[in-house]
């Protein structure tokens, strides 16, 4: 689905991505993990041409987005991204977020979007928020609900950065027990998360990101089992 060969992206003088390959292929799971500053943000900031790379080339669905003449609004609609915080509109409801893009971006009309989006809801187990503004929900309601709205547009490849960072521990279980969901569901995804135990869980492929270099990758229990490298030991032993 994604596929990213010899990507690398500095800001000013500082390399943050260097020779980055990276290959997802459908219905998989890749996590990222690494130290804060390693360039997972970045690296999924450039898959959705949120940056632009400065070098290499990124495919999605066999086509490249990095050539020039690529439609960046377009390869943006078919990746459905959620962040750390901040992720819905705080003067709409939950359905009203969730509809908006499809109806403004893919056209459905107002009934079909909203009876997308209330079955999605309830088969996310947020059927009784959908008419509620975000500041009336927790935070893990919140998240949930923008995992609901990246999936409502039926994106091929959904990228989430921490998007458990900004919740209070007690919640995080319930946002990471809907990604296992959409995992079940079959979505491609790309994970950074300092989550060891939920990445350890729920990838198919592990990445660990050292200053901008893919340093480790394969299997959660190759990567969190056996590392190769030391400072993926390094990395494994002060943070589990
Ligand atoms: P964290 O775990 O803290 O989220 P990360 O692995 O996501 O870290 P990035 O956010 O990708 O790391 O940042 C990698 C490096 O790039 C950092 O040194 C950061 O300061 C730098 N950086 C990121 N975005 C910008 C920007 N827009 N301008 C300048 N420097 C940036
Ligand atoms: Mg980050």
């Amino acid at each position: 689905v994604l596929r990213m060969e010899a990507v690398r992206k500095s800001f000013g003088a500082s390399p943050v991505l260097r020779d980055v390959d990276l290959e997802v292929a459908p219905h998989t799971v890749t996590v990222l993990i690494g130290a804060s500053g390693s360039g997972k943000s970045t690296l999924l900031r450039c898959a959705n041409l949120l940056e632009e790379v400065d070098d290499g080339a990124i495919w999605l669905e066999g086509e490249e987005i990095t050539d020039p003449r690529a439609d960046a609004d377009a390869v943006r609609r078919r990746i459905g991204v959620v962040f750390q915080a901040y992720n819905l509109f705080p003067h709409l409801t939950v359905l009203q977020n969730i509809t908006l893009a499809p109806r403004r971006v893919h056209g459905l009309s107002r009934p079909r979007a909203e009876a997308e989006a209330r079955e999605l809801l309830e088969r996310l187990g947020l059927g009784e928020k959908a008419d509620e503004y975000p500041d009336r929900l927790s935070g893990g309601q919140q998240q949930r609900a923008a995992i609901v709205r990246a999936l409502a547009v039926r994106p091929r490849l959904l990228l989430l950065d921490e998007i458990t960072a900004a919740l209070d521990p007690e919640l995080v279980g319930e946002v990471l027990g809907l990604v296992r969901e959409v995992k079940e569901g079959g979505m491609t995804m790309v994970i950074a998360t300092h989550e060891m135990a939920f990445a350890r869980e729920v990838a198919d492929q592990v990445c660990f990101l050292d200053a901008g270099v893919v340093l480790e990758r394969g299997t959660p229990e190759e990567v969190f089992g056996a590392p190769r490298q030391e400072r993926t030991r390094r990395f494994l032993r002060r943070i589990v």
